[in-house]
């Protein structure tokens, strides 16, 4: 019998053994989580250190951060209902502003075949500029990642976030309306999109 999940299980090796930037301070480590189940995808920006060390995406603060946002746990957020898939799938490593950008070559190279592979996906949270930049119309795109996040409803399939990072703090302060107002419908309709059942908070605002 033919095993459905061949073509993405052929990819997800080819990813894996990527070396195409062998320039990278730390090495190529490619770190994705995809299974053709998936109905969530988060599109980040790339690994940092920790997740680098670990082979676990989202491994960090930020990741933790990430999924008091979603409302799920870690088995859930790790489990067959998630694919993630950063613009760039290696550590970058570091600057003195933080991390390095995504490598330039990297989405071009993988992204749209991966998505492809992934046909249950029903909703994309784009976490940060470089996602924002990569799936919104350039105009949205170039203005400021606030007004897209605000309009984060009215995206239909595609979902802009803030980078949850700690060097967020004083952004998320000054938009309280992220975690008062956008984030109960986006944990809303998160939790519809998955097979676990609804908590008792998670009922539509
Ligand atoms: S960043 Fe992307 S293109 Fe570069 S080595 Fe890693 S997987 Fe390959």
């Amino acid at each position: 019998m033919t095993d459905p999940e061949f073509p993405l299980r052929a990819l997800l090796a080819q990813v894996r053994a990527c070396r195409a930037c062998d320039d990278l301070p730390c090495g190529p480590r490619p770190i994705i989580q995809a299974q053709g189940s998936a109905r969530v995808l988060i599109v980040g920006q790339a690994p940092g250190r920790r997740v680098h060390e670990t082979g676990v995406p989202w491994n960090d603060p930020s990741g933790d951060r990430l999924r008091a946002w979603l409302g799920v746990d870690r088995a859930t957020f790790y489990g067959p209902d998630f694919a993630i898939i950063p613009m760039g799938l290696c550590y970058p490593g570091s600057g003195p502003r933080g991390d390095q950008p995504p490598r330039r070559r990297c989405a071009p190279l993988w992204f749209a075949r991966l998505r492809a592979s992934l046909p249950e996906i029903r909703l994309t949270l784009l976490v940060g500029r470089y996602a924002q930049a990569y799936h919104l119309p350039p105009t949205d795109a170039r203005r400021a990642v606030a007004a897209a996040v605000r309009q984060g409803p009215d995206y239909g399939a595609l979902w802009p976030l803030p980078h949850p990072s700690g060097r967020n703090n004083q952004w998320l302060k000054r938009h309280p309306w992220f975690e008062t107002e956008i984030l109960p419908v986006l944990r809303h309709r998160v939790h519809t999109l998955l097979r676990a059942p609804l908590g008792p908070d998670d009922r539509a605002p």
